[in-house]
Formats: structure tokens, sequence, C-alpha cells
């Protein structure tokens, strides 16, 4: 089978790689599931492991296929497999369990062991190929009024996770209703998170550098009925000065200075989330006297949350499903920019790179 895959430690190194075809003898107990890889979404991620900044390959390759957002087609079963059968739209969580008891309960998103095992990302190979198998326990149905969204469902369940997160820590002050959240950055994540959070009946203002005029982002924001605002155009401080403190934050730019500047424009009793993987360095000047004393003050709250699990899954394409009802047609606008055939890897790595107006890139791998 043909697969996209890179050199973990060689930057640059994206190339077609060749893998034997799974089958589902590979997994315990017949719970095998063989999928037909339909499509693939890629991310910053994917683009940060071809820059070689973070990224393994499984044990006995040197190679790792990337790409973690996938959609399929279920193949065949085992016979032990109860929730999916042949001819089931699926796509699959990114995680497999490590050696915690988080990893036993079902939450390897949340696993307290620092080695991580993610499917195209860290030690197991991704989903940027012909087919794949895994173990039903992570195989997640896809309705098929959602087919047109595919490869949005592993974003959104991060962004759902984000979102519920929040929540749940917020039950420390017994009373919580956020009125005010805004949401800083407007890719994928921050995009998909104004949808869960609107969904929610929450007064969303999604942030982003982009001017309004004509663009996409806030075409898209706005179609969820959130604001949209150019940080070119009004600062964090300035517009908490002029609208209100937000409630709630979710923090999704990719650039750690926003994310501490975050800090300094909570309201009291706030919650931040921070999403972004930020493979870099930088290294910024914080207010700390300022920040420590108004978090103390205020009681704030500020949550690192990644990946997601079979149950975000579920309720963030249950989020999508709402979404297409309540706002038509507008998260289908998230999926710019479509690629055909693993062996455009090229084209599809360019787009990532250099093309910034590419909001999301994904490869049609094969058609139904
Ligand atoms: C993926 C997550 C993953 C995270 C860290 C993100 O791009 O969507 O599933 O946990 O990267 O590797
Ligand atoms: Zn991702």
């Amino acid at each position: 089978m043909k697969a996209i895959a890179v050199r973990p430690g060689t930057p640059d190194s994206v190339h077609l790689a060749d893998l034997e075809k799974p089958s589902i003898k590979e997994v315990a107990d017949d719970r095998g599931v063989l999928v037909r890889v339909l499509k693939v979404g890629v991310d910053a991620t994917d683009r940060e492991i071809n820059d070689a900044l973070y990224g393994q390959s499984p044990e006995g390759y040197e190679f790792l296929v990337i790409g973690h957002e996938c959609f399929g087609i279920v193949e065949e079963v085992g016979s032990g497999v109860k929730r999916v059968k042949p001819g089931d739209y699926v796509t699959c969580t990114v995680r497999r369990p490590g050696g915690s008891i988080f990893d036993k309960i079902g939450r390897s998103d949340i696993t307290s062991e620092e080695e991580y095992y993610e499917r195209g990302i860290n030690l197991r190979h991704g989903f940027l190929t012909e087919y794949f198998v895994d173990d039903e326990e992570f195989v997640v149905r896809m309705p098929q009024g959602l087919k047109h969204l595919h490869v949005l469902a592993e974003p959104m369940s991060c962004a759902a996770k984000a979102v519920e997160q929040a929540f749940l820590a917020q039950q420390r002050l017994q009373v919580w209703e956020p009125k005010r959240a805004w949401v800083t950055g407007a890719g994928q994540i921050g995009l998909l998170a104004t949808l869960a959070l609107r969904l929610k009946g929450i007064e969303v203002w999604t942030l982003a550098r982009g001017k309004q005029e004509g663009n996409l982002k806030a075409e898209i924001a706005e179609g969820y009925g959130a604001t949209y605002v150019s940080t070119a155009e009004i600062t964090l401080h300035e517009l908490a000065a002029k609208y209100g403190k937000p409630d709630l934050i979710i923090e999704a730019t990719g650039h750690s200075g926003i994310a501490f500047e975050c800090m300094e424009v909570l309201g009291h009793n706030g919650c931040i989330v921070w999403t972004s993987i930020t493979g870099g360095k930088r290294d910024i000047n914080v207010p700390s006297d300022s920040v420590n004393l108004n978090w103390v003050l205020g009681n704030k709250m500020l949550l690192g949350s990644v990946n997601a699990n079979f149950r975000h899954f579920e309720s963030g394409i249950a989020d999508m499903a709402l979404g297409e009802v309540s706002w038509p047609g507008v998260t289908e606008k998230i999926l710019t920019n479509p690629v055909d055939g693993l062996e455009n890897y090229g084209e599809m790595m360019r787009l990532l790179v250099e093309d910034r107006d590419a909001l999301k890139v994904y490869v049609n791998v094969a058609d139904e």
C-alpha cells in the first residue's frame, strides 16, 4: 500500500512509503476492524512533524506514516465486533493506551505517563495510507448525514473536549453560567470551539489576526452567530475594556505569547483552556506580579487540554449534527483545500506550509 511518511528527526523528509496491507487478525479477541481510507485531513501537527520538531517512528520502522484525522468506510470486521459493520462510515481516535490507570479506563487522552502513543504522531503509524486496522474500541461511527464533514470529526473531538473540560473544572464554583466566551484563533479548533460554545447559547467572540472583509474565517464564525474580531484592529486589552472581560477563553492561536496575554484579560472566576501545541522556542516577558495578584484575587483557573477520547468524538459528532441543523452549510466551509491522491504529498505539504488561506487541507485518498 502507498503511504505518506516522514523520517522523524530529518526535516522536510515527507515521501511516499510502502506498507503491507493490514489484517483484522492483528487485533486480539476478534475485535479487529479493517477500514478503507477515503479522506485524511492534515494540520499544523503534520507540518511540525515534517519540520522534525517532534514525532517518532513505530518500533522496527525508520519512517512514520503521518495523518491523524481520518474518514473511511468499514470493509471487514472480526466476529467479536459489535459497534460497526461493513459499509459504515467511520473515523478513529488518535491516542493509544500506555500503562497508567487513566489508560486502563479508556482515558488515554489524560494519560499520566510522559511517553504517549498517537497514530500518525508518535510511535504509531497514522492514516495517510490505503487501509488501516484497529480495535473496535477506537473506531467511531460517523452518521451518513455527516459524511460531507468527514475529516473534521477529529479536530471537532479536540474542541469538544476543551469545552467539556472547562465546564467540568468550573464545577469548583458550584454555580457557573458563563455569559461571554472568547475563542482566540480561528483555525479549525477555534472555529469548531466557536460552534460548540454557540450551541450552548453563549455569546462568543472569535478573535484572529485577519481583517474582517472578505475573510472566510470571519464568515464562518459569524455564520455560527459569533462576533469576529480582528486583532489587527483592536488589542485584547482594548476589547476587554470596551465590551467586558470574558468568563471563558478557549485559546487556539498556536502562539504562546497570546496564550499568556489571555491571562491578563480574563474575568473573575473565569477559566482559560489552552489547546495550542507550540513546538517552537519562543520566550516572552509576562507581567507576572500583576497576573499573579489578579489570578489569586479573582479565583481564576487555567487548564491545558490535548487529544480526545471516544466519548469526545461522540459528543463532537453530535455537536456537528446539531450545528448542521442550526446553521446549515457553515461547517463545510472549513474544508477549503482538497488534494487528490496520496502521490500528491508534495502539494499537500506545500499547501500546509505556504498557503496562508488554506484553512483545512485534506487528501482524497480514494473514492467510495
Ligand atoms: C491532534 C491530537 C494530539 C495532539 C498532540 C493534535 O494535532 O489532533 O489528537 O493529541 O496533536 O500530539
Ligand atoms: Zn491534530
